[in-house]
């Protein structure tokens, strides 16, 4: 045991001049000290916490659950972590149990809806001197090239686990054996301070899975805490390293940042830090183009709209905030296709093939919701045209209510200048069906009144199959 807590703490000393940052003897808060009880914890949770100690195993709940609760806010998600390996875990819950993972095995406990995961605990070690993952290595635990972790798959204990969790207020453990709260971080007097801080040295631990950048900013917003200096003295620096990490987790990334109920001021300090760029190339670059225009107005108006539906319990979807975001640069590829002398439905068309094609390369863009991004901006182009049956038609596009509150953003930030377009769409939607009918003719007396007769206009020409969204 001594030999490992030396182990443990010569980690830090080595790391760049960083100092220990923990005491070996962590800070254990007995039950009648803290707030959390078992009725706040997750029923599934409970049962998967107490089916491990059942079984004679050590059994925790870690993270942001214990941090959540510690501020009463409401956790996202319970995880846990046991000193059963996985295929122990999987003896205890049988069926029940599934395990997932390569680069790190996890153990999933599925009751009814919910999956409880969890994890063993994992084993500690100094990441600049790991061996360099090679196509086919068989090390459990291995960083590449750069220092990326790649596999992490080394068991330990407690006291070794705590080194690769990433901020201190992220490693606080509740014993489910004596529901006590352990702290071997210093982790309770960061939440005192309202700071987020990393364990361990900040380069090397950014280094390792630069997504812990991105990490502290979601938090720092979240728990309204500061960063503390040496956290955040990176941030200004390693911001490149993101454009390592696959594309499919920054998805899931953004989608975290920005549906995080506070979007807004993840967005600020993105921005602040430099990282936007490496979230949204394109978006970035007409943002520092015209810092106070209409792009990023619709950009904060989006994500102030994102925030009231988190805030009030509502869903929300991934492909509005993505066609917010790439709105401006798929209206300036637009321009430039409509230039090359590209027909209006070809160059929008050709313009959101492009933006979203370079989208991808930094943040996956799963089919279905490119295909939704892709509607809602043809729909833009489309509600102008609603005379007769077509106002029936575009309403009932499966993306017609996206499309509209998209247009209501643009009419808000002033720079669609169609007020009067939304107000025709609000006015449709409070009718019932047959007045809708009335409504939507009306619109066709009125065009045809102030339409001009065209010549040679083949009344028999076929509908242009072209367009996108049909
Ligand atoms: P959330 O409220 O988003 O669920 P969380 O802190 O629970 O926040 P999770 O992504 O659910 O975050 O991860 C659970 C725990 O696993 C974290 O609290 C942290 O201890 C650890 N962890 C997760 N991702 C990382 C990472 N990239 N590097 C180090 N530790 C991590
Ligand atoms: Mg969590």
């Amino acid at each position: 045991m001594q030999r490992l807590i030396r182990k443990v703490a010569s980690f830090f000393v080595k790391g760049q001049g960083q100092s220990p940052i923990f005491n070996s003897e962590p800070k254990v808060v007995p039950r009648n000290k803290h707030n959390i009880s078992r009725g706040q914890i997750d029923k599934a949770a409970l049962d998967v916490l107490y089916g491990l100690k059942r079984a004679g195993y050590e059994a925790y709940l870690v993270g942001g659950a214990v941090r959540d609760l510690l501020l009463g806010l409401e956790p996202k998600d319970f995880d846990i972590v046991t000193n059963a390996e996985p295929e122990q875990i999987k003896a205890v819950f049988r069926q029940r149990c599934r395990l997932i993972g390569r680069r790190f095995r996890l153990a999933h406990v599925h009751f009814g809806r919910s999956v409880i995961e969890v994890a063993t605990f994992r084993g500690a070690g100094d990441a600049a001197k790991l061996p360099v993952a090679r196509k086919k290595t068989s090390h459990s635990r291995a960083v590449d090239a750069s220092g990326r972790l790649v596999r992490d798959n080394v068991y330990g204990s407690i006291d070794e686990d705590i080194w690769r969790r990433d901020f201190t207020v992220n490693s606080l453990y509740y014993n489910i054996r004596d529901f006590s709260i352990i702290d071997y971080s210093g982790a309770l007097e960061d939440i005192k301070k309202g700071q987020m801080r990393l364990i361990g040295d900040p380069e090397t631990r950014y280094r390792e899975d630069p997504v812990r950048m991105i990490r502290a900013i979601r938090f720092a917003a979240k728990l309204g805490f500061d960063i503390e200096a040496k956290t955040k003295k990176p941030l200004y620096e390693m911001g490149h390293l993101l454009k390592d990490v696959s594309n499919a987790r920054m998805f899931e990334e953004v989608l975290k940042l920005f549906h995080s109920g506070v979007a807004i001021d993840v967005f600020e300090k993105l921005r602040h830090f430099g990282l936007f760029t490496y979230l949204f190339p394109q978006t970035h670059h007409v943002l520092s183009e015209e810092e106070q225009g209409f792009p990023r107005m619709l950009v904060v108006e989006a994500l102030k709209s994102t925030d009231e539906r988190i805030q009030s319990g509502k869903g929300v979807n991934p492909s509005f905030l993505f066609a917010a975001m790439l709105w401006e640069p798929m209206l300036q590829r637009r321009e430039q296709h409509l230039a090359e002398g590209l027909t209006h439905q070809d160059a929008l068309y050709a313009a959101a093939n492009d933006v979203i094609e370079q989208q991808i390369s930094s943040t996956s863009i799963p089919k279905r919701f490119s295909t939704q991004i892709r509607e809602i901006w043809s729909l833009q182009f489309r509600l102008p045209r609603r005379a007769g049956a077509r106002a029936q038609r575009l309403f009932e596009h499966p993306r017609f209510r996206a499309a509209y509150d998209f247009l209501g953003l643009r009419v808000a930030v002033g720079e669609s200048s169609d007020q009067e377009l939304f107000d025709w769409w609000t006015e449709y939607q409070k009718k019932d069906a047959i007045d809708q009918v009335a409504f939507a003719n009306d619109v066709r007396s009125e065009a045809k009144k102030t339409r001009k007769p065209r010549r040679g206009r083949n009344p028999y020409r076929k509908r242009s199959s072209s367009n996108p969204a049909e």
